[in-house]
């Protein structure tokens, strides 16, 4: 099959968060088990721009609105990252160093889009599906099927749309109506949500199959979705979870090129020691104490609000015994709190505010547990990659981590799990670590083994989408 992922990030070229992971993860997989799988992203002014080598495939021009504007479309040249990879560029509007961000972001994504649909219709031949992800390509379906410029072409292509945020939905007043190219008006409440242009309602209600990122995430959609909850629960029948899987070759401590130590199974005593060690003295942490981290947006969904308190609470309550760790960036609240918190704390928490794609490798491997208390949380990617690296995560049951996590109370449990995005919940699990790494010293050695064999690969999920996929086939 010929499958055409659209997004707006992609790892390595440009990485946001767990969108970035998938979107260029799933179609390595895909194409390992022997289809053609491409990648559509907006050229970003990223590193990955500059290093690699690219070919013109394509130029074109549309309108937004009343302005034409001319789009080119390049391909990068080696393959190497195991799909076909396209960059659209619209200047004036694509060409930035950051993805999101921006006053006129409405305008960037819905000008991508439209330069998608008309390369696409451009084609001699059409691909099979065109999987699309997340609000920034939410208006693609919608444009396939009814846009008079691209429905003659497009309309019989299936589509599928994955959820991997609900929360953000992209709303775009009615007043920017022209934009979107011409329709037959009576079709203008596949765009609406209440009296909102709404691109994430808009692919629910357009795209042949939707798809979220786990199975219970897409049963919370139901009840928890930032207003589209009757949706969800209208369209059930045409929306199915499938689990994220990761990049095992990315993600390898035997491999990782941003580790000190590397290390399989048998070494994640020694090789994480090294790797805690490097981190503790980085950070002016105790390397005998264990060591807790957090890895992610610092957002309310991420219940990251919480983690200043949870964590005065934690030192304090547990006397100081365990060691924490901060690497994020979000509220610029929080940043400065957490900022702030390291001098008070010295010895006993620090803090990196920022992005740091190295750093987040180093701590998953020198971390003696990864903290999770997400308020929401589609799938999580960060529970897998602690799995994978023998460091015990500590999660709220919610969404995907409910999904991929056992308490070590149950049968071959191997994770820490609590129930509410709370400072109590947080403090008191802290507590669970401190006897897990201290007195049940058997346990813990078993499930750092175990968990580091545990296969959260995309083989299963990438095959679950090819057999949704050839069901749209007619
Ligand atoms: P999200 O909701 O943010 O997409 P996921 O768990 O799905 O959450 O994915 C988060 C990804 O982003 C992981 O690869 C994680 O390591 C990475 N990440 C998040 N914040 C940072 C940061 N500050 N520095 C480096 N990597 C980060």
């Amino acid at each position: 099959m010929e499958i055409i992922h659209v997004a707006a990030e992609c790892y390595p070229v440009a990485k946001a968060g767990g969108l970035g992971d998938v979107v260029g993860s799933l179609p390595k997989y895909q194409a390992e088990l022997g289809h053609v799988a491409k990648v559509v992203m907006p050229m970003y002014r990223t590193k990955f721009l500059y290093t690699h080598q690219w070919e013109l495939v394509h130029e074109g021009s549309q309108y937004l609105g009343s302005h034409w504007f001319h789009y080119s479309v390049i391909k990068e040249k080696t393959n190497k990252l195991g799909f076909d990879l396209y960059l659209i560029d619209i200047n004036g509007l694509l060409d930035r160093e950051k993805i999101y961000g921006y006053d006129d972001d409405t305008e960037r994504f819905i000008a991508f889009q439209i330069a998608f649909c008309d390369w696409i219709s451009r084609w001699s031949h059409l691909p099979d599906v065109i999987h699309c992800h997340d609000h920034h390509t939410g208006l693609i379906p919608f444009m396939m099927k009814h846009c008079y410029a691209f429905r003659f072409k497009l309309a019989n292509i299936p589509s599928v749309f994955t959820v991997h945020n609900g929360q953000y939905q992209g709303w775009i007043g009615w007043d920017k109506y022209y934009y979107i190219p011409g329709y037959d008006s009576w079709n203008w409440g596949l765009l609406d949500w209440n009296n909102t242009i709404n691109p994430m309602a808009s692919a629910v209600k357009c795209a042949w199959k939707v798809t979220t990122v786990s199975h219970s995430y897409l049963d919370e959609l139901k009840h928890s979705a930032n207003g589209l909850e009757n949706l969800f629960e209208y369209e059930k029948g045409k929306s199915i979870g499938v689990l994220n899987g990761i990049d095992t070759e990315v993600w390898d401590p035997q491999t990782d090129s941003f580790l000190i130590k590397n290390y399989d199974k048998e070494l994640v005593d020694k090789g994480k020691k090294k790797n805690k060690k490097e981190i503790c003295g980085q950070f002016g942490l105790d390397e005998d104490k264990p060591l807790i981290a957090f890895i992610g947006r610092l957002v309310g969904e991420k219940a990251a609000d919480l983690l200043p308190e949870a964590i005065s609470q934690s030192i304090y309550q547990h006397h100081g015994k365990a060691n924490f760790l901060v690497l994020g960036s979000g509220e610029p609240y929080l940043e400065e709190q957490l900022d702030h918190m390291k001098h008070q704390f010295n010895g006993y928490f620090n803090s990196y505010i920022g992005y740091s794609e190295p750093l987040s490798h180093m701590i998953y491997a020198g971390s003696d547990f990864l903290l999770m208390p997400s308020r929401v949380e589609p799938c999580g990617l960060n529970q897998m990659y602690a799995l994978r690296y023998g460091t015990v995560p500590m999660v709220r049951s919610v969404g995907g981590l409910k999904d991929t996590i056992r308490d070590f109370g149950d049968k071959e449990g191997f994770g820490i799990r609590f129930d509410q995005p709370s400072v109590g919940d947080i403090t008191y699990s802290v507590g669970r670590a401190l006897d897990l790494y201290n007195n049940k010293q058997d346990l813990y050695q078993w499930m750092r083994g175990y968990m580091m064999t545990i296969d959260h690969s995309w083989d299963s999920s990438a095959q679950q989408y090819i057999d949704l996929y050839q069901s749209l086939k007619n």
